[in-house]
Formats: C-alpha cells, sequence, structure tokens
C-alpha cells in the first residue's frame, strides 16, 4: 500500500493536474515537482496529513506562505461574483537534496532575468523533452513567435497539444513531437497502473449544456508596452464562464474559432465536452448581448511570482 497515493486519490485538497504530477513524482518518474494544496474549512486536515506522508517517504519539501483563493460563487445578470473560498498552499518536491540545489540555481536564474538558462534548469527539473525546452525558449521571444506563427495557428497549437497529450504537463512542441507521445504513453500507463481510481476519473468524458458569457479575448501581450501581439488575427480564442454551475463549479473555458465573433457579453447557448483537462465548447447559437459585464473580486488567479 502506497500511502502517500491513497492520500492524494482521495483528496479534495488537489486540482486534478496536481495529482497527476504528484503520482509521477511518487513513481520517481520527475525528480521534482511543484502542487498546490488548497485548503477549506471541510478539509482542514489535509495539510497536516500531506506532511506527515512526505515525510514518512524522505521527500525533501519546502512549502510556501499560505494565500487566499477565489472562485465565481454567484453571476446575477451582468455581475460575476467571485468570493474567497480557501487558502492555497504552494509546494516544491525534490527526490533528494541535490535537486533541491538545483531549484535553488533555478530560482537565482529567474531573479536574474537569465530566462534561457532557467527554462532549460526547468526542464532538467521536471523532466521535459529538450525539442520541447528548446522551442519553449524560442517562443519566449515574441517577434519569433509573430513571424512562425498566425494568431489562430498558436493558439490551435496549443489546444492540439493539450487534447493530443493529456498525460504530460509540459507544453508539447507540437502536435507531432515524438518525445512527448512516447511520455504521454508512458505516463498514462504508470498513472493506470499506480491508481486506477484517479485513471478512471480523469479519462472520463463529461458533458453539460449551459449558457456560456464570453468574457474577453486571448492575446499575447509584448512585455514593452503590454499591446497584443497580433493586431491583425485570423481567428478569436475567447474565454468563456459558463453560466451554469457544473460539478457545484462554475468552470471557465477557452473556445478558439475560426471564423465565428462574438461581441464582449455574447451569451450563447452550447455544450461543454470534458475530457482529460480540456474543453470542446459545441456553440448552438447566440441568444443575447449582456452590456457592462462587471467582476466584483479582491485577488488575482492563481499563480507565483519569485
Ligand atoms: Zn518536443
Amino acid at each position: 500500500m502506497n500511502f502517500l497515493v491513497d492520500f492524494v486519490e482521495k483528496s479534495d485538497a488537489f486540482e486534478q493536474l496536481d495529482k497527476l504530477k504528484l503520482f509521477l513524482f511518487a513513481a520517481r518518474i520527475k525528480p521534482a515537482t511543484f502542487v498546490a494544496l488548497k485548503i477549506t474549512p471541510k478539509n482542514i486536515g489535509d495539510k497536516f496529513h500531506f506532511e506527515k506522508h512526505l515525510k514518512e517517504k524522505n521527500i525533501v519539501f519546502k512549502v510556501d506562505k499560505p494565500k487566499s483563493y477565489e472562485e465565481i460563487v454567484k453571476i446575477r445578470k451582468n455581475r460575476i461574483v467571485w468570493a474567497i473560498k480557501g487558502t492555497w498552499y504552494g509546494y516544491d518536491l525534490f527526490r533528494n537534496k541535490a535537486y533541491q540545489n538545483l531549484f535553488k540555481k533555478y530560482v537565482s536564474y529567474v531573479k536574474k532575468g537569465k530566462k534561457d538558462k532557467a527554462d532549460l534548469t526547468a526542464g532538467r527539473l521536471y523532466g521535459y523533452p529538450s525539442c520541447c525546452v528548446k522551442n519553449y525558449i524560442k517562443e519566449n521571444d515574441f517577434d519569433w513567435v509573430k513571424k512562425n506563427y498566425s494568431y489562430y495557428e498558436y493558439y490551435k497549437k496549443l489546444h492540439d497539444v493539450e487534447r493530443k497529450f493529456p498525460f504530460i504537463v509540459h507544453t508539447a512542441c507540437s502536435a507531432k513531437c515524438s518525445a512527448s507521445k512516447k511520455l504521454n504513453t508512458q505516463y498514462r500507463n504508470i498513472i493506470k497502473k499506480m491508481s486506477p481510481k484517479f485513471y478512471k476519473e480523469f479519462t472520463k468524458k463529461k458533458s453539460f449544456k449551459s449558457d456560456f458569457i464570453v468574457e474577453g479575448e486571448n492575446n499575447l501581450l509584448t512585455e514593452i508596452g503590454q499591446t497584443p501581439l497580433w493586431i491583425e488575427k485570423d481567428g478569436h480564442e475567447y474565454n468563456l464562464i459558463a453560466a451554469k454551475k457544473f460539478n457545484n463549479h462554475y468552470y471557465l473555458f477557452s473556445h478558439l474559432t475560426k471564423d465565428k465573433v462574438y461581441a464582449h457579453g455574447s451569451l450563447l447557448s452550447g455544450k461543454a465536452e470534458m475530457q482529460y483537462n480540456h474543453a470542446d465548447i459545441k456553440i448552438n447559437k447566440l441568444k443575447k448581448i449582456i452590456p457592462n459585464i462587471l467582476h466584483i473580486r479582491q485577488f488575482k488567479v492563481l499563480g507565483r511570482k519569485y
């Protein structure tokens, strides 16, 4: 019996992708990982339990200071209301002290603004294929990105690799990446064996009908001036908020279209088809446009800065 795996399987403190990362780390596939542990009044004991299992396995770890996180709790007309749901702790786990030292090096590169060195180090820490790390570094250069992808091609690639390789947690260099394909199969087999319960949940197809609110459109922002990278666009990647709860949550989705144009605040009827960590949104029709969409919130989304 692996008590850590058993605990992670049952706990509500981790998002699915973090569970996946923890299993791959516990299988000694990944030398290091970072996960968020979310605590609400319903699972107050989980932090203590998690750390107990880490110590039992002699896992080297470092935990960040707690931060609050918010979720959408109510949508009424044009008002999207967020509220603090709980506290989250960031955990860095390492196979041994040597990897913890490598992580310290990574942080120092980030702090010094040595982006390429930082990304190469992160690739070693988290077990990413070198072709994907190299491509990631290239894509840090927005001029390169703009030369090599149209708006639609860029976002299409992100959706394609996510759909194609659901068991990997890095951004694959392309949907044809053979290293990612190999890892995806390897990880799938490991997860299936290690936690059949999680495997079943993760691979299960779920769908629900709902209205969706068009809330903004994605674009990369240039470092200088924070202006959108693509001015002329050959597609649209919208952020959609499901207006109805599913599994007790209001879900946020990204939705890519080649030729459909929706105004901010459009209310669309449709269906979300979810599997793994990905969702395809099938739009049925435009119902109306909600004017002056308003977010009522206090904090920014989950994230971390060094
Ligand atoms: Zn690759």
